[in-house]
């Protein structure tokens, strides 16, 4: 046994599963989890001293790579001057500011500390604002784990199979109504079914927690429209895509208006944090200006405030990063196409911006129903013959690959030479 596995024995005594969130315990892949010591541009360390080109990138935030002096230097700083205040600080003043200057259609933000967070109080303020009650969210989408998200959700709510989850009571999930990604039609039918009664509908702009599936051509543009003509509220769930896809998130890569923004991760530079953003006059009816209540004892922490502070005014310093990760994203996209032609393997590359992900289908990848058809064994025996040759991805199928500022080209040139093995022998 090696460490990592002594560790995990040790763990699944104390740990339900032997981890604190779902993903982590390697299920989808049916291996044990590496363990972790450190981690430092784009690779991870584990406890058996191996090291991995890494593509999870903490599931989003380390946009520009692990361990970045920017961010870790503005850290240690923070550290200095204390750990939590519970009251406000110039920092959070800053944050928001930046975040208003750099995000289209936002005038004020809410700090909060995870995107489950975030999306929850988004909805909350939607529901208080519009005085309705129902929500619209698609199959396959995950947006956190509040009780009335957790219906038909993706991520690994839909590895393990539940995609709804026990202990959800049914008055909870009643106003959530189901609609299918890349199908405006089936969100018309729910709003006409519904009329007057839709608060809000939420979607991930790039679906990321069903594998990646982008929006088809004309269909955020839809949404913005059906939202307006039916009185509802348009919530893009930016938590993968925010400040990643470009510094304004999907609405300026997509040009497409959303009322209401949240955000998650990416934001706190590796430390917990979560927003939601909207117009002053929106985000003026939460408390204690308004009669939406949301509070946080942690929220805008001053060291989680600090890292977010330094990666996104180095994102606005540096907007080469973004051509770099989205170039480096295409040409694995690219790659791992080729390899797939050449050696026959049934594969389809889904690559939207710096995130990315493979299907084990032949066929094009465009909704959560043909996301579901691709061969999650296969996909495993990718991933285990992938991390053998020391490059880690997501260990699920219905996850991304994110790429960092700090992938280099022969980190790619490496993980191309182990994917050619790999499908070859698939
Ligand atoms: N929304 C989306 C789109 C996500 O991908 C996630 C998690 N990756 C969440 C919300 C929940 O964020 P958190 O895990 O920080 O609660």
């Amino acid at each position: 046994m090696d460490r990592s596995e002594q560790l995990f024995e040790a763990a699944k005594r104390v740990l339900p599963g032997g981890v604190n969130s779902p993903v982590r315990a390697f299920r989808a892949v049916g291996m044990a989890p590496r363990f972790i010591t450190r981690a430092d541009g784009a690779y991870i360390h584990d406890a058996d001293g191996r090291s991995y080109i890494d593509y999870v990138c903490s599931w989003g935030p380390m946009i520009l790579g692990h361990n970045h002096p920017a961010v870790r230097e503005a850290v240690e700083e923070a550290v200095k001057d204390g750990l939590s205040f519970g009251a406000p600080t110039e920092r959070e003043v800053e944050i928001a500011r930046l975040m208003v200057e750099l995000v289209p259609n936002i005038e004020m933000v809410r700090m909060v500390n995870s995107g489950t967070e975030a999306v929850m109080s988004a909805l909350r303020l939607a529901r208080g604002a519009t005085g309705r009650e129902k929500l619209i969210k698609f199959e396959g989408c995950y947006h956190g784990h509040s009780d009335c998200m957790l219906v038909n959700a993706g991520s690994s709510a839909l590895a393990g199979g539940h995609p709804s989850s026990a202990g959800v009571p049914v008055g909870a999930a009643k106003d959530t109504l189901t609609a299918q990604f890349n199908d405006l039609q089936s969100v018309e039918v729910l709003l006409n079914e519904n009329a007057g009664e839709v608060a809000a509908v939420i979607v991930e702009p790039v679906a990321a927690n069903m594998g990646v599936v982008g929006p088809a051509p004309g269909f955020l543009e839809g949404l913005r429209a059906l939202c307006d003509k039916h009185g509802a509220l348009l919530i893009f769930d930016e938590v993968i895509t925010g400040f990643r896809l470009a510094l304004g998130g999907a609405q300026e890569f997509f040009g497409v208006r959303a009322d209401i923004v949240t955000f998650g991760k990416i934001i706190g530079g590796g430390m917990p944090v979560g927003a939601y953003c909207a117009s002053r006059a929106l985000m003026e009816q939460v408390a204690p200006c308004g009669s939406v209540y949301q509070a946080g004892t942690l929220s805008g922490n001053p060291v989680a405030m600090a890292a977010g502070l330094a990666q996104l005014r180095y994102l606005k310093a540096h907007p080469e990063v973004y051509s770099g990760i989205n170039g480096y994203a295409a040409r694995l996209a690219d790659g791992l196409r080729e390899i797939a032609a050449r050696t026959g393997t049934g594969v389809r590359i889904n690559q939207v911006g710096s995130v990315l992900s493979p299907f084990f289908t032949p066929d094009d990848v465009n909704t959560f129903t043909d996301a579901k058809g691709s061969d999650v064994g296969k996909y495993a025996r990718y991933f285990a013959g992938m991390l053998e040759r020391g490059v880690y991805l997501a260990p699920a199928q219905f996850e991304a690959m994110f790429v960092s500022a700090a992938h280099s080209g022969e980190d790619l040139r490496r993980t191309l030479e182990a994917a050619g093995e790999v499908l070859g022998a698939l």
